[in-house]
C-alpha cells in the first residue's frame, strides 16, 4: 500500500516554533507573594487582591516552593506573546504593519481579551479579528514567566 508510506508530516519549524515560545509576562507591580497563608490573618480588602481566590478550598501549600518555580495566577498575569515568523493571514488577507508594511516576523500579544501584533520594528497594532481563544488555540504551553513587557519579547528574541 503505497499510499500509506508518507502521512503528512507536520513542518519541524512550525511544531517547534509552537512547542517552544510562548511566555507571560506578569504585573510589575504586583505584590510580593505572601510567605504563608495564616489561617487567622484577616484579609483586608487590598490583600485579598494577592489571591486568585481568597475562599478557595484548595489553597495550596507552597511555602516550600521557590518563588520562581510557582505558576502566577490568572488575574498576576497582565498577558502573553508568542512569536509568529509567518505572514498572518485573516479573512484572506496578509496582514502588514500600519507603520512600516512588513507582513511576518511578528510577536502576538495577548492581554486583557485583545491581541495584539508587533513588529520586528517595534510598532503595535490591534488586530480585532483574533482574540485569546484564537490566541490559546495557537500557542503552545508557557515555558517562560518574565516580569516585564519587555524581558518578555526579549526572551522570545525581540
Ligand atoms: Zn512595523
Amino acid at each position: 500500500m503505497f499510499h500509506r508510506i508518507r502521512r503528512r508530516k507536520q513542518d519541524p519549524f512550525l511544531v517547534e516554533a509552537r512547542r517552544r515560545h510562548q511566555a507571560m509576562w506578569e504585573m510589575a507591580q504586583r505584590m510580593p507573594w505572601p510567605p504563608v497563608q495564616e489561617p487567622q490573618a484577616a484579609a483586608g480588602p487590598s490583600e485579598s487582591q494577592v489571591y486568585a481566590g481568597p475562599t478557595d478550598p484548595v489553597a495550596e501549600v507552597d511555602d516550600f516552593l521557590p518563588s520562581e518555580l510557582r505558576v502566577p495566577s490568572h488575574d498576576q498575569v497582565a498577558g502573553w506573546m508568542m512569536p509568529w515568523p509567518w505572514p498572518l493571514v485573516l479573512d484572506g488577507e496578509i496582514v502588514t504593519c500600519t507603520d512600516c508594511g512588513i507582513y511576518r516576523d511578528w510577536v502576538i500579544i495577548s492581554t486583557r481579551n485583545q491581541i495584539w501584533l508587533r513588529c520586528r520594528a517595534g510598532h503595535q497594532q490591534q488586530e480585532v479579528r483574533l482574540d485569546a481563544a484564537w490566541f490559546n488555540r495557537h500557542s503552545g504551553p508557557g515555558d517562560g514567566t518574565h516580569l516585564t513587557f519587555e524581558d518578555c519579547l526579549r526572551y522570545l528574541g525581540h
